[in-house]
Order: C-alpha cells, then sequence, then structure tokens
C-alpha cells in the first residue's frame, strides 16, 4: 500500500499536511549507531535493539517533547542512513510520545578516511553493501525504502541522505551520489547531504546536475565553513541562484568567534534575496562512542534543546531577524521537506 503523498510531507506515522509543520530541525540523529565498542567492530546491520529503544525513551524522547512544547519544533529531519540507525518502530514510538513529527532518511554514508578514528583497515571506510553493489541496486534500496518501507515494517524514508569526504568524490561516494540522484528523479525526495569539504558543494552539485535532479529539491549539509569564506560565499550564491539549498550545522553558542560570522553571511544571502535557500540545525544526537551509546560529545548538551536554548537567542543576538529566522526554521524546511 502506497498512500498519495504528493504536496505532504513523509513522516514515520504516514504522510503530513506541511501546514502541520512550525519549527523543523533539519538535521539531527536520534540513533547513529555507526560503532560497538564492546565487540570493536563496526555496525553494518540494522537489527531491533531493546536496550536502545529503553535508552532514547528515557533520554532523547523527553529533550523532543520539550523542543515541541516550550520552542514549537513539531518536527525534525533525521539524517542517518542505513546501517546506523534505530529500528523502523524506535522512531513511530519516539515521535507518538514526543509529539514531534520525524523524518527518517534513506541513502549512504561517505567513504572515511583511512586513521579516522575505528576506520584501520580499507574494509571498514564505507558500509560493504556500497562496495559490493551496484549502481542500480542501491537506487532500488532508496526507492523502496521511500516508496514502500523500511525493512517491511510500512514506515517510509521521506528524504535521501549522501555524503562525501573531499571535493573529488571517490568512485565509491560517486556511486552513492549516482544511485541517490535516481530515487531522488524517481520519488521527488528531499536529497541533503554531509559536505564538509570546501568545493566538495560544487562536486557534489555537479555530480547531481549532470544526472538530470532539480537543484531544488537538494540541500548541501554542513556548510558553516563553506559561508564564511567570503569568497566561497560568492559560489554558494551562484549555486543558490540555479535552486540548491544550503545548511549550515554545528552551531555553538559558545564560540561566537566562528559562528557570528556566520550570522553575518546568514545575513548577506537574505540581503542577497536568496534567504529561501537555507536552513538550519545543530547535528545533534545519540550514537556510538569510544564510551558506547552516548550523546553526541562534539556540541555542548543537551542534544535537540540546545539550538531552542543557547543558539537560537544567540543567532538574534548576532543580529537575525525574526523574518530570516522564520524562513531557515519554519517556511524553507516545509517547502523541501512537501512531496511535489
Ligand atoms: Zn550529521
Amino acid at each position: 500500500m502506497e498512500p498519495d503523498a504528493s504536496g505532504k510531507i513523509m513522516t514515520v506515522l504516514g504522510p503530513v499536511g506541511p501546514e502541520a509543520f512550525d519549527r523543523v530541525l533539519m538535521h539531527e540523529h536520534l540513533h547513529c549507531d555507526f560503532f560497538d565498542a564492546a565487540s570493536g567492530l563496526p555496525v553494518w546491520e540494522e537489527k531491533p535493539s531493546a536496550g536502545r529503544r529503553d535508552y532514547l525513551m528515557a533520554h532523547a524522547m523527553p529533550l523532543l517533547r520539550e523542543c515541541r512544547e516550550k520552542h514549537g519544533m513539531t518536527a525534525y529531519l533525521d539524517v542517518t542512513m542505513p546501517p546506523w540507525r534505530g529500528w523502523p518502530e524506535l522512531y513511530t514510538e519516539v515521535s507518538r510520545a514526543s509529539g514531534v513529527h520525524i523524518v527518517m532518511s534513506t541513502g549512504f554514508y561517505r567513504e572515511m578516511e583511512l586513521g579516522y578514528d575505528w576506520v584501520d583497515r580499507p574494509e571498514r571506510q564505507i558500509w560493504p553493501f556500497v562496495r559490493e553493489s551496484p549502481e542500480e541496486a542501491l537506487a532500488d534500496m532508496c526507492i523502496g525504502e521511500l516508496r514502500s518501507g523500511i525493512h517491511g515494517t510500512g514506515v517510509r524514508a521521506g528524504a535521501i541522505k549522501l555524503g562525501a569526504s573531499q571535493a573529488p568524490l571517490t568512485a565509491a561516494e560517486l556511486k552513492c551520489f549516482r544511485a541517490g540522484a535516481r530515487a531522488q528523479i524517481a520519488t521527488g525526495a528531499l536529497l541533503t547531504t554531509h559536505c564538509t569539504a570546501l568545493g566538495g558543494e560544487s562536486s557534489q552539485l555537479a555530480v547531481l546536475d549532470a544526472m538530470g535532479v532539480d537543484l531544488n529539491r537538494v540541500c548541501i549539509g554542513h556548510v558553516a565553513q563553506h559561508m564564511t569564506d567570503p569568497a566561497h560565499l560568492k559560489t554558494l550564491l551562484a549555486w543558490m541562484r540555479r535552486g540548491a539549498s544550503f545548511q549550515p550545522t554545528n552551531l555553538n553558542a559558545s564560540q561566537p568567534q566562528f559562528y557570528r560570522p556566520l550570522a553575518e553571511a546568514i545575513h548577506r544571502v537574505f540581503d542577497a534575496g536568496l534567504g529561501d535557500r537555507l536552513v538550519v540545525s545543530l547535528d545533534h544526537g545519540y550514537g556510538g562512542t569510544g564510551k558506547g551509546f552516548a550523546p553526541a560529545d562534539y556540541l555542548p548538551p543537551p542534544p535537540f534543546l540546545y539550538f531552542f536554548r543557547e543558539v537560537l537567542p544567540a543567532l538574534r543576538e548576532w543580529g537575525l531577524s525574526e523574518p530570516e529566522l522564520d524562513a531557515m526554521l519554519r517556511l524553507n524546511p516545509r517547502r523541501l521537506l512537501a512531496l511535489p
């Protein structure tokens, strides 16, 4: 059964009209379990875990509920892709209990650098399924999760997440981007990316553009650094004029030396008339660490809520107006997440 979702946003509880969405964070991770500290092995398979469910219902769910009740966050886009996501029922249960709509992602993570954390040999750089499968099989997996559901549960993904490390994509990353592009064209879903290297945005967008993806359905992520580099901001503005959206993440209110210039760059994008091409998020959440499954430690606590408690007031103090914040947090996410 595939209920008609055109014009709607595909949440873990089914299609929802965009008018039900108030503030939305567009890049968070309820569950990103990439490494099992107990066995010392990377996680290459998704399966139900009662332990994770109990932990996240106790720790993460109340934070999401407070984001909704106190700060009007009615939804967030969960950008963990397989095989590091939680089991689909985790998201439906957390969504029901917190009252927050959750949009899940399908797709593929980047090929990580050898020597990065637990990546001590080539077979740990990327999900073996990606290495072993042709482009068609990768596209079929994404399309199946977007159209029919994840692991036979009927819970459908509502977005595609892709990643690349450096500006020139590796062969495996290029295969993922081509597969993700096919899934985007087949379904219309938003395609959002991990893009930390300067220049990566142009490599990624060029591949998607050549595949025929409508750049209005693409959002390039982790671009705080790209935006605060004045020369690079010009490159981003040129892509925005062609339709692409961009998302700075990892905003840290205790580091105004980095993030006040970002607020100024955001303001410049609005001055250029391209403020409808920006969304914003934390990239916070819970995942595997050397100590086990825990809150991410690369941002101050608590996950999700930190954005509304600390970052949003800082963005106001640094000069962003209410209409600018409303565009990035409400209007633009509604448009990007709604299926054509
Ligand atoms: Zn992330």
